[in-house]
């Protein structure tokens, strides 16, 4: 019998750098496969981590398969290709299509921040369009044979295209969740259940909190917009380009169509949204019923009439001398980059800006830092007073939060748990909650061990 092992390469007690390595060993025959090739971020880019050599040697590797295509789950692959590997890589159709778009502009925010910090780069465009020729699309539910590993993926109800890898070798069945979506989700379909697992690893992100409703989220969104057009201030919302923008789109929309909502200019800010956006667009099937058939009769469900969209540097400009009250959605979602750090500068000294944080802020960032209260950061070597209010919207994660996850291992059953992708305090709360309510054996490994499953 094949025996198989994990190694945590990395994404263990930390949120981002999504990478783990399954190798199985059949007498002379080594077969390894990748679970996502992420970004570490924190407050930069060239999170020096970016730069190290990986723990394993990508030529060996026999195939990537991604979970999705948030940043900190597929940003290395373009390292590992330049470093190596020469097998293929998978994922859903619209990860395969939104991974381009992402990679790009991973690429120039690391160059923006190499030049910041006088570091190199990890790779260039030129790579990114040499990875990307390696990325072959599966459907869910269809297997791909890796050398004496057999690996399907499930949804996972995070984000558009998101994957649950089921990896069947050695006798054994294992499941990486990724990032794992919550119940209901938002704009994806509901999370697919695994069977016959035996071994789970499972995100933390959320492992110690719980998340307030979609729809006490949405009151405190409108009562954010209803506070600002009051003040005639500014609503600045740092969000993701992949999925927190559309969500909040979706949200805005039906509330103004319904007539809750002032009719308040919005500003898109952020060309990567943009693109992302139509590849939601091109994708109804991938969506949560409700939203599929909007789309399907042509009510888009991410643009209203006040919707404006600002694709390039002299209209994002232009924002700045719009009369408010307006809002302005921009990335980056942690302000660790993008255009939001301009509109920061700008806004966050004026009493009348309300800052509105709806997504995770990771220990380091700059959003994290508004979060806690900071009265002066800096923002791009410029001192900012903040006299702004910042509030945070929780509800509208794409992530299970802490009793959801817990409810997710005891319908699936595992024999055994990893807990990852979360800081240490939350993986470990998490791990606790897991073998004290459902006594199973968990782990909450340390980056580059390896455990023999
Ligand atoms: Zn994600």
């Amino acid at each position: 019998m094949a025996q198989i092992s994990i190694t945590f390469a990395r994404g263990a007690r930390r949120v981002t750098g999504s990478n783990f390595l399954v190798t199985v060993v059949d007498g002379a025959r080594t077969t390894r496969i990748l679970i996502d090739c992420g970004l570490t971020q924190g407050e930069q880019f060239c999170d020096p981590t970016n730069g190290e050599t990986f723990t394993y040697d990508p030529t060996e590797i026999g195939a990537v398969f991604f979970t999705h295509a948030h940043a900190d789950h597929i940003g290395l692959f373009p390292k590992l290709v330049k470093e190596g590997f020469k097998g293929r890589a998978y994922a859903t159709a619209p990860t395969r299509d939104l991974m381009p778009v992402m990679l790009e502009d991973s690429v120039s925010l690391m160059r923006s921040e190499a030049t910041r910090c006088g570091t190199d780069v990890p790779y260039v465009m030129d790579d990114v369009v040499h990875a990307l020729k390696m990325l072959t699309d599966i459907p869910y539910g269809e297997t791909v044979t890796v050398g004496d590993a057999r690996v399907t993926l499930l949804n996972a109800g995070h984000i558009l295209g998101s994957a649950l890898v089921q990896i069947d070798a050695g006798g054994k069945r294992v499941v990486f969740t990724g990032d794992l979506g919550r119940v209901p989700s938002i704009l994806a379909p509901d999370r697919d259940v695994p069977e016959g697992v035996d071994v789970l690893v499972t995100e933390s992100v959320y492992g110690n909190r719980t998340h307030a409703s979609v729809s006490d989220s949405e009151q405190e969104l409108a009562a954010a917009v209803q506070r600002s057009y009051q003040e005639q201030g500014t609503l600045l919302i740092p969000a993701f380009s992949l999925e927190r923008t559309q969500i909040i789109l979706a949200a805005l929309d039906r509330m103004m169509t319904e007539g809750t909502l002032p009719k308040v200019p919005v500003y898109m800010d952020s060309p990567l949204a943009a693109k992302v956006t139509d590849i939601y667009r091109a994708y109804p099937a991938f969506l949560r019923p409700e939203v599929r058939e909007r789309l399907e009769r042509g009510d888009d469900p991410f643009s209203f009439p006040t919707l404006r969209v600002t694709v390039n540097t002299e209209s994002s400009h232009l924002i700045d001398v719009a009369p408010s009250p307006k809002i302005v959605i921009a990335g980056a979602g942690m302000s660790h980059g993008g255009r939001i750090r301009h509109h920061e500068q700008k806004y966050l000294p004026l009493k009348n800006t309300t800052l509105l944080l709806v997504g995770y802020q990771v220990a380091g960032s700059l959003g994290r830092r508004l979060k806690d209260g900071r009265k002066e950061v800096a923002i791009d070597g410029v001192k900012v007073k903040v006299r702004a209010r910042v509030a945070a919207i929780g509800g509208f994660s794409a992530h299970a939060d802490r009793d959801d996850i817990v409810g997710f291992v005891e319908a699936v059953k595992p024999r055994r748990v990893f807990v990852v992708l979360g800081e240490t305090e939350a993986a470990t709360f998490l791990a606790q909650r897991i073998s004290g309510f459902l006594g199973l054996p968990t782990d909450v490994p340390q980056e580059g061990e390896t455990y023999e499953l």
